[in-house]
């Protein structure tokens, strides 16, 4: 078997949730992202379970089982992946579901680990179906079978893999098949936004961390505008300190507000496209119902940018509502863009 070509196994840098935020690489993102669980802010329920999925693995010397996380991006999949790896003191190999192209792809993913090692696999929802099939005994079993040869004299070879714990992560939980979910052993967790405390207290670390000068005001205002998203925080921290650079100001409350607000990020976080959206549901269709894929022909953007990103922290404001008949502007919506409630939508 061949080893996996370096296309299939990528680092797990992530492209940004938003248009106009740019993929800032490496050395940075890696110095900011969390390498003990205390360092890793909130989530307090997964990261209670993990412990002690994790101390039992220990205590049994055998790899944990298979867990998969859901979520919005940038709440902090990959970072609980690499954690875990950690705290296991294994090695972990990451690959996508896009990146996986073949059966072959995988096979090779697959007879590469070493024992113990975690396998993460992100945007798992993309992996396609013949794939996902040799997953299942490689899960289940440890086995991974090989047909070789077509028709009626085609064999099926069974290999032995090394214990492994398959990481999952997904944006898109109701994309995964009933079986695959069923075979995560170990868990399935859903992310939680952040508070604004947790936030602040993530932007914090990371301003300690890169040697940016910030008050509690400035935090706290970065915070606000941070969409209840760890990524999108560091984002900001990161705009605001080469504002600050550029303009030779200090990090004030006010400064930061201005950084943000050339942005064009509102003080509830929303961004440009996510005000359209609200702008195309109330005044070109009269406040919802309107479909998901209407709204997204309307702006010329992806359905799955509109559902995966901007949809649930708008939902999460409480400024749309989800109904079988499609989306729909809350009250607060009107009000947060600065149009009148329609009287005949007032019960
Ligand atoms: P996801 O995989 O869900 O898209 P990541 O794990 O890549 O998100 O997280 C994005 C970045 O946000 C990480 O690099 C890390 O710096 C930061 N981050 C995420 N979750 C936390 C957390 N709970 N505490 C501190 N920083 C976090």
């Amino acid at each position: 078997m061949s080893s996996p070509s370096p296309k299939k196994l990528h680092n797990s840098e992530k492209s940004p949730e938003n248009k106009g935020i740019s993929q800032e690489f490496s050395s940075i993102e890696q110095a900011l992202r969390p390498g003990r669980f205390e360092d890793y802010v909130g989530q307090e329920t997964i990261k209670k379970n993990l412990k002690i999925l994790l101390q039992a693995a220990r205590e049994r010397e055998h790899p944990p089982e298979h867990l998969l996380f859901y979520g919005p991006p940038g709440l902090g999949k990959t970072t609980l992946a690499h954690l875990i790896a950690k705290e296991m003191g294994c090695q972990i190999k990451n690959t996508s579901g896009p990146a996986i192209e073949k059966v072959g792809d995988l096979a090779s993913i697959l007879t590469n680990l070493s024992p113990g090692d975690v396998l993460f696999i992100d945007e798992i929802h993309r992996l396609n179906k013949m794939i996902e099939e040799v997953l299942y005994p490689a899960m289940e079993s440890g086995v991974l079978d090989i047909i070789i040869g077509k028709g009626p004299s085609a064999r099926i070879i069974q290999l032995d893999l090394p214990p492994f714990t398959l990481i999952a992560a997904t944006t898109r939980v109701a994309l995964l098949s009933a079986p695959l979910r069923s075979r995560f052993s170990g868990g399935t967790f859903r992310l939680e936004f952040y508070t604004n405390e947790e936030i602040e207290k993530i932007i914090k670390r990371s301003a300690k961390i890169l040697g940016i000068p910030l008050s509690n005001e400035a935090a706290k205002e970065i915070a606000k505008r941070s969409r209840s998203t760890p990524r999108t925080a560091n984002y900001l921290l990161k705009r605001a300190r080469d504002f600050a650079q550029v303009e030779r100001g200090d990090l004030s409350a006010k400064f930061v507000a201005e950084a943000l607000a050339l942005l064009e990020i509102d003080e509830f976080g929303l961004t440009a496209l996510d005000r359209k959206i609200l702008e195309v549901i109330i005044d070109k269709y009269n406040g919802g119902p309107v479909g998901l894929s209407t709204i997204a022909a309307a702006l010329s953007e992806e359905v799955s940018t509109i559902e995966e990103v901007n949809e649930p922290y708008l939902m999460q404001l409480g400024l749309i509502e989800r109904t079988p008949r499609g989306r729909v502007a809350t009250p607060r919506a009107y009000e947060h863009l600065g149009f009148d409630y329609p009287a005949d939508k007032s019960r």
